[in-house]
């Protein structure tokens, strides 16, 4: 049965630009917009800002250099720069690699406070008023009740690419059978004695897998991050309370952008903590005296909808080390698609890719403008995890360093197409964003004036 349902709501805010989602991508996307001194407007349904580092615990930062260069630069040096000088002392020898995540949501807080960015938490973005083929308004849901907002450029970095999929855009979800990467509950762990931590090699998991101490069998293992150092007592290192961060065991089949399915994956995951809880204790040396202190508020997401845009990043622009005329900037992190399913094929095939489809020191690829530049629509850019690109781009662009990049490219790029008065983002100015992101930070080593 469906039912017609209609009512007024009151248009809340207006800004120039308007920003779905505060992960690494949104802040990034906000933050370099509002410093070029436009009115940003971010929505974020969670209490915080990060995204998948705050809200589903992912312990780590990927690579922010390629080895030489800084690819990250602007916003993700930023935030690189500060989780080294402010994380308190026993996490500050394994950040950023680690993450001190309370540091890290005051970090972003301030970020985006001291750029005059208004925003709002616990608000949700649900729905999108499009008027010949640009967006008029969004709509957002927040405790209270429902309102819009309007603005002349919006932005999604929601990571699932909400907004574009409310804007009726296309998009690309999963392999030719539509899965995706399966997803993982993180968790923080704290007792381990990380001096006497021996990394876990596969006997130990044929062993566990023999004591059927798992439901579900999975050989991918990523494993516990160390993020603090054991505490110093009078005696020396008390050497079992250090503090860890799991990337680890594999929840398949879960849909990000269905509530029922991401229901079952995370009553499913806290299950399977508990078995690598078990597993870790009984099985793997230095976490004898471990416990689980938290799992994440919400499933790991590494995959979902990818958004078409004038540009799909292919497999070949990595393989090639590709240049694009209109790149906004570089990334080197390699393909890293997670088996869809867990059986021996799938897990073969991402270790073969895995170890395969990475670069040496120094190497990298662009990313070009158009592949921020949502099809269809004249006046939404995305950026983050949801850009458009193929399977295995998007398993390389996903990581957050990357996200910085992207965001920064399309809140820079935002805020020239207002100061041009030109809504149109499929017309932007390139050079123009070019040499704007360039007096901004970002690593732009193709662009000539
Ligand atoms: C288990 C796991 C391990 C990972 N390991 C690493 C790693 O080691 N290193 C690394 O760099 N990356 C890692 N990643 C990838 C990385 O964390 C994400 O891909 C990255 O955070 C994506 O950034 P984003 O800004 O695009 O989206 P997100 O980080 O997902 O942020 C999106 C934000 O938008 C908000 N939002 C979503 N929908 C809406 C809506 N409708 N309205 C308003 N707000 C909304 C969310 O609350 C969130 O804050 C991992 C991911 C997972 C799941």
């Amino acid at each position: 049965m469906n039912i017609s349902y209609n009512k007024t709501i009151e248009v809340r805010y207006t800004a120039d630009v308007f920003v779905a989602g505060g992960g690494p991508a949104g802040i990034a996307a906000a933050i370099s917009c509002a410093r070029q001194g436009k009115k940003v407007f971010l929505a974020e349904s969670f209490s915080a800002f990060g995204g998948a580092a705050v809200t589903m615990l992912v312990p780590g930062f990927s690579v922010f250099t390629d080895g030489v260069n800084f690819l990250s630069s602007g916003i993700g040096k930023e935030v690189y720069d500060r989780l080294k000088e402010e994380a308190y002392p026993r996490y500050k020898r394994y950040c950023p690699r680690s993450i001190p995540v309370e540091t890290l949501k005051v970090i972003y807080d301030d970020m985006v406070s001291d750029s005059k960015v208004k925003y709002l938490f616990h608000s949700n973005v649900i729905d999108s008023v499009v008027e010949k083929g640009s967006i008029e308004y969004v709509i957002c849901s927040c405790k209270g009740s429902i309102f819009a907002v309007k603005a002349d450029i919006y932005i999604d970095c929601t990571g699932d690419g909400d907004l574009a999929y409310y804007s009726n855009a296309d998009y690309e979800f999963g392999d030719k059978n539509g899965l995706v990467m399966a997803a993982t509950l993180c968790g923080i762990w704290s007792g381990i004695d990380w001096d006497n931590v021996k990394l876990p090699d596969g006997r130990c998991l044929d062993k566990a897998f023999s004591d059927k101490v798992f439901t579900n069998e999975d050989r991918h293992h990523p494993g516990m991050w160390r993020i603090a150092q054991q505490t110093q007592n009078s005696q020396g290192l008390n050497n079992s309370d250090g503090i860890g961060g799991s990337n680890v065991g594999h929840i398949y089949g879960i849909d990000s952008t269905n509530s029922e399915s991401l229901t079952e994956g995370i009553v499913k995951g806290r299950h399977q903590l508990k078995e690598y809880r078990k597993y870790y204790k009984e099985y793997l040396s230095g976490f004898e005296n471990c416990e689980l202190i938290c799992s994440a508020s919400y499933l790991g997401i590494r995959e979902s909808r990818r958004i078409t845009c004038d540009y799909r990043l292919t497999v070949d622009d990595f393989k090639s080390r590709a240049s694009f005329e209109d790149e906004i900037g570089r990334y080197c992190y390699g393909i890293d698609i997670h088996s869809a399913t867990n059986d021996k094929e799938g897990y073969d095939k991402f270790i073969s890719e895995y170890t395969s489809l990475r670069y040496a020191k120094g190497e990298s690829y662009g990313i070009p403008y158009r592949s921020l530049a949502v099809k269809g629509i004249a006046n939404l850019l995305t950026a983050g995890r949801c850009i458009c690109t193929d399977r295995y781009m998007q398993s390389s662009i996903r990581v957050m360093p990357g996200c910085f990049i992207t965001g920064q490219a399309a809140g820079i790029a935002a805020a020239i197409l207002c100061e041009d008065k030109e809504y149109d983002v499929h017309k932007a100015d390139i050079k123009k964003i070019q040499k704007r992101l360039v007096s901004s930070g970002a690593y732009l080593p193709n662009y000539k004036v």
